[in-house]
């Protein structure tokens, strides 16, 4: 069942059993109340008639016929039949003596239109006395005879009839509108969902570009279509980075491969000498494919986020210190100077990642300095953010060039020509796992003089 017929059904049967049991409820209580209400108002009106009567009898000592046959006849009218008795019990007013058939026709009437609404009624002619009496006189007594033990008159029907079609009414337009509640919720709810249901069937079928621009304004849709993009985004990069990867590495390593076959099958045939400059330069070359393929696996699963960043608390300025004494041979080889400049820095972040961003930079620094040059490492807190610092004096990057370093299998041309054995990756390398770890990477350099990179990273 679609989700519009479930919520147009399930909205319509609870407005239905609370329209119902509204219903059952307000008709029970209403109908009680007016019962008791119709008997009140009835012993009022008895009182009311007995009132006048004892008047009468107050002021004439006895009352006229005249006077007792109007009231006899009003009273008929409301359906209560009057007999009137002096004090030595003797009637003086019958009116069902004297208008038996009224009183008969009156009764039919009243029996059929109380059946009407209660097909069960079982009324009978009920009689009720009341003594006439004033102070201590007796006047005599009066007998109102009515069909009970309660009965309405055709305005109290008409009047509970008209309560029952307002309320039909009502439960009639809150289920439509119910309903439309329901339909228009589902069409709310259903029409995001719809769209997520095309895009993902899409995406199932690697078609990746199109987004949902769709805005719902329920926060869980909203949220939803958001993480339907992303995945959009994500499915989307990872298939332009295994295309670029594809094409990029196969064109990076055809190159060399090509130029060590040649050299190779030139040195099998005797038509280069294997001199030991060469060798070492073919083992030079498959060295810098070894480093780049090992490089390229770290930049694959970084991008592909398949390496999870493990965060620890550590110092890092112990890392940096670590790191360049580590490199050591490396620089001195170069007669190159290396100074650390760091206060203690605690950082919350992954280490080895960490130092994998450090052995980018510094042997960079090392790479494009020219002996006798200097490089120095700096790392402090500014405020929440801690800023590391790899400086060299060394030859510096053009300022077209800038803006391309941070790609991968990217290489300035001077790194191309002067074969300084770089891959083109470390830097992207380092901008992916400082972008992974929420900061950023900038670099300042000027041809001839010199690089800066700074990394800020967040502290924790
Ligand atoms: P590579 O392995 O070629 O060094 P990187 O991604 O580390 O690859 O660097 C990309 C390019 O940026 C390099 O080819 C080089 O031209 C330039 N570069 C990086 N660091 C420096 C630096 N400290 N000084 C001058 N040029 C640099």
């Amino acid at each position: 069942m679609s989700l519009k017929m479930q919520l147009m059904l399930s909205y319509g049967l609870m407005a239905f059993f609370l329209v119902i049991s509204l219903l059952v409820i307000s008709n029970v209580m209403l109908e009680h109340h007016f019962k008791v209400y119709v008997q009140q108002r009835q012993e009022q009106a008895n009182q009311a008639l007995v009132a006048m009567i004892l008047d009468e009898f107050k002021e004439e000592g006895t009352p006229s016929l005249e006077f007792l046959e109007r009231l006899g006849t009003d009273a008929l009218k409301q359906g209560i039949v009057l007999m009137v008795k002096d004090n030595k019990n003797e009637e003086m007013y019958c009116e069902s003596c004297m208008n038996r058939i009224g009183c008969e026709e009156m009764h039919t009437k009243m029996k059929q239109m109380m059946q009407s609404r209660y097909p069960n009624w079982e009324g009978k002619y009920t009689e009720k006395v009341y003594e006439l009496k004033w102070k201590n006189t007796i006047y005599g007594s009066v007998v109102l005879g009515y069909y009970g033990p309660f009965f309405f008159h055709e305005e109290d029907l008409q009047f509970m009839n008209l309560v029952n079609v307002i309320f039909i009414l009502v439960a009639f337009i809150v289920l439509i509108l119910a309903i439309a509640m329901g339909i228009f919720l589902a069409e709310r709810i259903a029409q995001p969902l719809h769209y997520v249901m095309d895009r993902t069937k899409a995406l199932e079928q690697q078609q990746y570009e199109g987004r949902i621009e769709f805005v719902s304004n329920t926060k869980e849709l909203d949220e939803l279509i958001g993480s339907v993009n992303t995945l959009a985004d994500a499915l989307e990069k990872q298939q332009q980075i295994k295309h670029r990867m594809a094409r990029d590495y196969a064109h990076e390593f055809r190159t060399p491969l090509t130029a060590l076959q040649s050299n190779l099958e030139a040195m099998i045939d005797g038509i280069f000498e294997p001199t030991k400059e060469r060798l070492e330069s073919c083992l030079f070359e498959i060295l810098r494919l070894s480093r780049m393929a090992g490089q390229i696996n770290r930049l694959v699963e970084i991008e592909n986020n398949h390496v999870f960043i493990q965060k620890e608390w550590f110092d890092l300025k112990e890392l940096l210190v670590q790191t360049v004494s580590n490199f050591e041979q490396e620089w001195r080889e170069k007669n190159l100077q290396v100074k650390v400049k760091a206060s203690r820095c605690e950082i919350l972040a992954d280490r080895d990642k960490m130092s994998q961003v450090v052995i980018n930079l510094l042997s960079n620094a090392i790479k494009y300095t020219k002996a006798g040059g200097t490089i120095s490492i700096k790392a402090k807190e500014v405020g929440y953010s801690i800023h590391v610092i790899v400086e060299d004096t060394g030859e510096g990057i053009a300022k077209e060039e800038i803006p391309n370093i941070f790609e991968y299998l990217y290489r300035t041309d001077d790194s191309r020509t002067r074969e300084t054995g770089g891959s083109g990756i470390g830097l992207a390398v380092v901008k992916s796992i400082v972008t992974a770890h929420g900061g950023k990477i900038e670099v300042e350099s000027e041809l001839g003089k010199g690089s800066r990179f700074l990394v800020v990273l967040p502290k924790k």
